[in-house]
């Protein structure tokens, strides 16, 4: 049921950032201040708690432990709210997004990320706008159900699911973009739900999982890639997975020192890989083409349409779960929160 009270949580990034007079660079100021500069807050009908994290921060500096103490955050808020509001940096929101739809199990609460490209306290903020829908969307209830049960992004006029999103431009307000689902939701004059596209409100108990594994890694392929380059990545020491990024596709060079260490790395070292592609827009179509096909039957996983930030954070999220190989595979290729198609 809604009691009107949805809880903002505070990370930093831009949104509330002033420039420091020595460096001239951004550097994150605190919540209070933050607060004051939006006073419209108060004109919005619902009750707005707010907290911020001890060290507010530019999201570069964001960690998975970030992530674990959002998660808990939540947990321990979950029953007092109707929604969340995260504001966070634009730079990593997307990986947080992504983390925090994995973690929040059973999620039946809309829980918002939101931040700006222009400070707060700027003539020409995004802030405003951006923070504002955020609260609107998160408090917003139907029957008594929850419009947007799941984790999103809202910047500048559209709400993204969280775990499709990626940060596309550094420049424009528009910075987000979903490439492989159309939005969840749409403001103009009107702030349309596209309720079709919306996860439903799932059956079993919140849950808050606050395991990571953190020995995943992302592996970008490139024309001069090289055996000794690869060999070495392969045989760090406790590396579980590798995000590989292929061409088009999901296609990969065929020479025996690549397919060999792939196949190394799967058969004898248990690593998981995962092909995705890294094409702006699209997925793996792994038996289109000779290079893709060689590349599977070396055993890696099919990464689909998943954003690199949700395939990361996703391995991430299923390692720590104590699951034998082969349920991690069958997780990881069927969509758990919508991330894939
Ligand atoms: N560097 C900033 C951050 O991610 C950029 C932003 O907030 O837009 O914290």
């Amino acid at each position: 049921m809604s009691n009107n009270q949805i809880l903002m949580i505070y990370t930093g990034g831009t949104i509330g950032m002033y420039k420091d007079l020595k460096t001239g660079s951004l550097v994150p100021f605190d919540f209070d201040e933050l607060l004051d500069k939006i006073p419209e807050l108060q004109l919005i009908d619902k009750k707005i708690d707010t907290i911020s994290i001890e060290d507010p921060i530019d999201s570069s500096n964001v960690r998975p432990y970030h992530w674990i103490l959002l998660a808990e955050l939540i947990k321990e808020h979950y029953d007092n709210y109707d929604g969340f509001v995260i504001l966070h940096g634009s730079d990593t929101m997307a990986y947080t997004a992504s983390a925090l739809s994995f973690m929040l199990e059973n999620l039946s609460k809309p829980v918002i990320l939101t931040g700006s490209q222009l400070p707060i306290g700027d003539l020409r903020t995004d802030a405003k706008e951006n923070i504002i829908t955020s609260i609107q969307i998160a408090g917003s209830y139907e029957n008594g159900k929850p419009v947007v049960p799941e984790v999103g992004i809202y910047f500048e006029f559209k709400l993204l699911r969280g775990n499709r999103t990626v940060k596309a431009s550094s420049e424009h307000f528009n910075a987000f973009d979903s490439p492989n689902y159309l939005p969840l939701a749409q403001s103009g004059v009107e702030l349309n739900f596209f309720k079709n596209r919306i996860l439903p409100v799932p059956d079993g108990i919140f849950y808050a999982h606050t395991g990571l594994e953190q020995n995943v890694i992302v592996v970008k392929l490139h024309p001069a890639i090289t055996e000794t380059y690869l060999s070495h990545i392969i045989n760090l020491p406790r590396i579980k997975a590798i995000i590989l990024e292929t061409y088009g596709s999901g296609n990969a060079p065929v020479d025996d020192w690549f397919i060999n260490l792939i196949k190394d790395a799967v058969e004898n070292k248990s690593i998981h890989i995962i092909n995705v592609t890294q094409c702006q827009k699209g997925r793996i179509a792994p038996y289109k083409y000779e290079t893709g096909r060689r590349l599977m039957s070396a055993g890696v996983y099919n990464g689909k349409d998943l954003t690199t930030e949700a395939a990361l954070t996703k391995m991430m999220y299923l390692l720590s779960k104590n699951l034998s190989k082969k349920s991690i595979k069958s997780a990881f290729e069927r969509p758990l929160r919508g991330e894939m198609s």
